[in-house]
């Protein structure tokens, strides 16, 4: 049994697994490495609150060299295989974001 649970992960966090990260432009800075200078774009996720740095090595016409991704605490699902795999630990992601969204039998509008 996973030591955590579907339940425990939060909604924003699912979201962001099943649909992507809502990123936005956060910051950017120009950093001088030797005689080339390297651009560092920070874009924030609205949704989770995690964070995606890019670095690209020139800013005039930029080339992606570096991605890196920080994620707020809970995001982290640790030991995937303890999940089935990450294609199965994903589908139980949707099957859970799908189940909060559904209204319980009881609160079904009756179609007549
Ligand atoms: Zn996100």
């Amino acid at each position: 049994m996973p030591r955590q649970s579907l339940s425990q992960l939060e909604t924003a966090h699912l979201k962001c697994r099943s649909w992507a990260h809502a990123w936005d432009y956060e910051v950017s800075y120009v950093e001088r490495v030797g005689n080339s200078r390297i651009l560092e774009l920070h874009l924030h996720c609205e949704r989770c609150d995690g964070y995606r740095i890019d670095t690209f090595d020139r800013p005039s016409q930029p080339r992606l060299i570096s991605r890196k991704y920080v994620y707020p605490e809970g995001y982290v699902v640790v030991d995937l295989k303890r999940w089935g795999g990450r294609r199965h630990f994903n589908q139980s992601v949707q099957g859970e974001l799908f189940s909060r969204f559904t209204p319980s039998k009881r609160k079904e509008k009756r179609a007549s």
